[in-house]
């Protein structure tokens, strides 16, 4: 099958190991969170456009920010960027609650239908980009979309010991990093270069 083999071949091939990912990944059928025109290329490894000029990220990229995250059944996610809603999905098999956040209107009317079944996914339609205040703190925040720079409010609504796994930079290079807190500081760890539409919204004013 398709999806066994996206696992085997693009995931465990390219390092990631956390079972409960693996096990997410070969279990969300990745094809229907793609257009119908998409279907065909869904389980190749490669962004996939959505609507709105925006993409549903490449399985490796899913499976390597969801295992940088390290979500423990208990847990409770922050994602910035639904799109699709196939992040979610992922998240939702490994956390306690997974909250949402899409700035499309048609993406987050699109994502609702699909994660209809997914009992534990909270669609927001909002900017993300000042975070969730009303549902934090979270132990885990990720942001499917490339900052210009690590956005403040964030930090703020991390628990301690929580992560946070983000694009950060330009239009044509950036990187994805990991932020753990301890205490009230943040610990930076970098993952490597990568591609993401902009994250759009007014964490830019601060
Ligand atoms: N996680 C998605 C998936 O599984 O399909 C992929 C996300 S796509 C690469 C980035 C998404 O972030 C787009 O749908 C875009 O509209 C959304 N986005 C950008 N800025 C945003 C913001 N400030 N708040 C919420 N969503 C935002």
């Amino acid at each position: 099958m398709k999806r066994l083999s996206m696992v085997e071949d693009q995931l465990q091939k390219s390092g990631i190991e956390d079972k409960r990912v693996l096990e997410a990944m070969r279990e969300v059928p990745r094809h229907l969170f793609v257009p119908e025109d998409m279907r065909k290329h869904a389980y190749e490894p490669t962004p996939l456009p959505v609507g709105d000029k925006q993409t549903i990220s490449q399985p490796y990229i899913v499976g390597l920010m969801s295992e940088a995250l390290a979500i423990k059944p208990e847990d409770t996610i922050l994602e910035i960027g639904t799109g699709s809603g196939y992040q979610a999905a992922i998240i939702s098999l490994l956390a306690k609650t997974v909250h949402t956040i899409e700035r499309h209107q048609s993406l987050y009317t699109k994502a609702k239908k699909i994660l209809k079944g997914y009992k534990n996914v909270i669609l927001h339609h909002s900017d993300g980009s000042l975070g969730l205040p009303s549902h934090a703190p979270f132990d885990g925040i990720i942001v499917t979309a490339a900052a210009t720079h690590f956005p403040r409010a964030l930090g703020e609504q991390l628990k301690e010991s929580g992560r946070i796994c983000i694009p950060i930079g330009g239009a044509s290079w950036q990187e994805l990093f990991l932020f753990r807190k301890f205490g009230r500081e943040l610990k930076e760890y970098r993952l490597g270069s990568v591609l993401f539409v902009p994250l759009i919204g007014d964490y830019q004013r601060f």
